[in-house]
């Protein structure tokens, strides 16, 4: 369904994710009809490019992106509707008024800024665009991850950015609630009577949410070196991943019930202590070994650091959430990077059926396997009996929902998905300035209580699934990891 003409000025857009990411989604978007000819996309950042300049480097990404399906005379024609003006953030006496005159400026357009560029600058481009008279009731500011380092440079960018914009303009994007099985995650708990009634301490016996990456640090390794796994990925992600399965059911699907029932979870997560940093915690840093068959440098190498770094890489914990419907449950969370694949899943494991019948059962049979990369997929893990004459033998099988058989359709990226939805006004997947403190608050408890007890990162070899101690956390409960057989 085709949006209404919108104006957007992308913020940071010749870098990495708008070329990688934005640009192609609007492109997509512009390809499936979706995007009226009228509306206007302006990329900005300090390079001195001309418009012609430009559509060539937003060509070249959008191309890369698309592959197969890359359409070149469509292209031509989002080509139009594609503009430059080079500002410097930082700079007042910028060419904003260029920016201005780019813009349309008619009554009840939807006009976005999407600010694509280091979180430092988020303030002074909210600050420019106020004075110079572009921000009415029908503006949009989209921000990107991360908001802040901590909860104090979180508050202070989400002041900043609120002196200009009210709390309803304010899009703080996490693309994973763009991904189309975190979406239908809402779906299979709120549209189906079967799962609702066992989602509780009463039949789930845990919950595991790992988002574990291959690659190292593929020239981002400035800013990793100052975030880090916890920072980078916990922060944001994980916690909003855990919402959404930990969440009670909204009254409805108005975007404040939704935050609103998000930041109870957030409030519920049990803080944890310095005594408790190594019993709940884990904290590692990849080391030379293994990526795709040939030898990996480990993190500090790849640095180039002589000094050596602190910095974790990947990060293991066992939270808890201190409410009626969670206590006694735990969601163990776990993201690195150079681990052995790149895979995100959900995981809900039940707990055992109460009599066994069938003899020998090995640990917990049901889970429902929510996987959100690669190939999206939901399956739920039933015992079947394995067929033959030879007995009752009985097996877990998965019922198994593939996105990429059941559907057809191209599969559209996050991005894509969320930018409509900011054009629409739809903030239900955005975050709420409570909810991004609040994770922080819980963030910030964890790294005071890694320092205070001096945890230092563990080394793990790269290509490994984390250190040891990231399969001790779950052995000393009798459990594992999920790992797909
Ligand atoms: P990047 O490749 O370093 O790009 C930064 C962009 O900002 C460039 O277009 C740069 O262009 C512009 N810029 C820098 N200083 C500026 C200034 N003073 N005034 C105006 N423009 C300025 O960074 P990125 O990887 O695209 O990341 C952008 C944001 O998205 C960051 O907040 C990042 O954390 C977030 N993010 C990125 C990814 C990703 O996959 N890349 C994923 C999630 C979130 P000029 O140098 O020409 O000014």
């Amino acid at each position: 369904v085709p949006v209404e003409a919108f104006d957007i000025v992308i913020f940071g857009g010749t870098g990495d994710l708008s070329r990688r990411k934005l640009l192609p989604a609007l492109y997509h978007r512009w390809v499936d009809g979706q995007i009226p000819e009228n509306s206007t996309i302006v990329g900005t950042a300090r390079s001195e490019l001309d418009a012609q300049a430009y559509r060539d480097l937003a060509r070249e990404a959008c191309e890369k992106a698309s592959g197969k399906s890359w359409d070149a005379d469509a292209w031509e024609k989002f080509a139009q509707i594609l503009h430059y003006v080079a500002i410097d953030a930082t700079d007042p006496e910028g060419d904003w008024e260029g920016l201005k005159a780019r813009l349309k400026a008619e009554d009840g357009r939807p006009r976005i800024f999407y600010l694509a560029t280091s979180p430092h600058l988020y303030v002074d481009i909210s600050r420019a665009l106020g004075k110079v008279g572009l921000v009415d009731g029908m503006c949009r500011v989209v921000l990107e991850k991360p908001i802040g380092t901590d909860l104090a440079s979180a508050q202070a960018i989400n002041d900043g950015v609120g002196e200009v914009f009210t709390e309803r303009q304010v899009f703080r994007i996490d693309h994973y609630l763009g991904k189309e099985t975190v979406q239908n995650l809402m779906v299979l708990r709120f549209a189906n009577i079967l799962f609702e009634p066992l989602w509780s301490q009463n039949y789930i016996d845990h919950v595991q949410i790992t988002v574990a990456e291959d690659l190292g640090l593929e020239g981002r390794a400035d800013y990793y070196d100052r975030s880090g796994a916890l920072r980078d990925m916990v922060q944001n992600h994980l916690l909003q991943l855990l919402c959404l399965t930990a969440m009670e059911p909204p009254n409805d699907m108005d975007d404040d019930d939704i935050r609103t029932e998000k930041i109870k979870v957030l409030k519920a997560l049990r803080p944890v202590s310095s005594q408790d940093a190594k019993r709940l915690t884990v904290r590692g840093q990849y080391a030379a070994g293994m990526h795709a068959g040939k030898p990996a440098k480990g993190y500090v190498e790849e640095l180039s650091e002589t000094g050596g770094s602190k910095t974790e890489t990947f990060v293991a914990i066992k939270a808890e959430i201190n409410n009626w419907r969670w206590t006694g449950v735990p969601f163990y969370l776990r993201t690195g990077k150079r681990m052995s694949s790149r895979h995100s899943d959900i995981v809900i494991q039940f707990k055992q059926a109460p009599h066994n019948l069938f003899g020998e059962q090995s640990g917990n049979v049901n889970q429902l396997v929510i996987r959100l990369q690669p190939d999206e997929a939901v399956r739920l893990y039933v015992q079947i009996k394995e067929p033959g004459p030879g007995g009752l033998r009985v097996k877990s099988l998965p019922l198994n929902l593939s996105y990429a058989e059941s559907f057809t359709l191209r599969y559209p990226d996050a991005y894509e998905r969320l930018l409509m939805d900011v054009v629409r006004g739809n903030l239900s997947l955005f975050m709420r300035r409570d909810e991004v403190e609040a994770a922080w608050r819980w963030v910030d408890g964890l790294i005071d209580a890694w320092d205070t007890s001096g945890y230092q990162p563990e080394a793990y070899p790269a290509g490994t699934d984390g250190p040891m101690s990231a399969a001790m956390l779950m052995d000393r409960d009798n459990r594992s990891w999920w790992k797909e057989s």
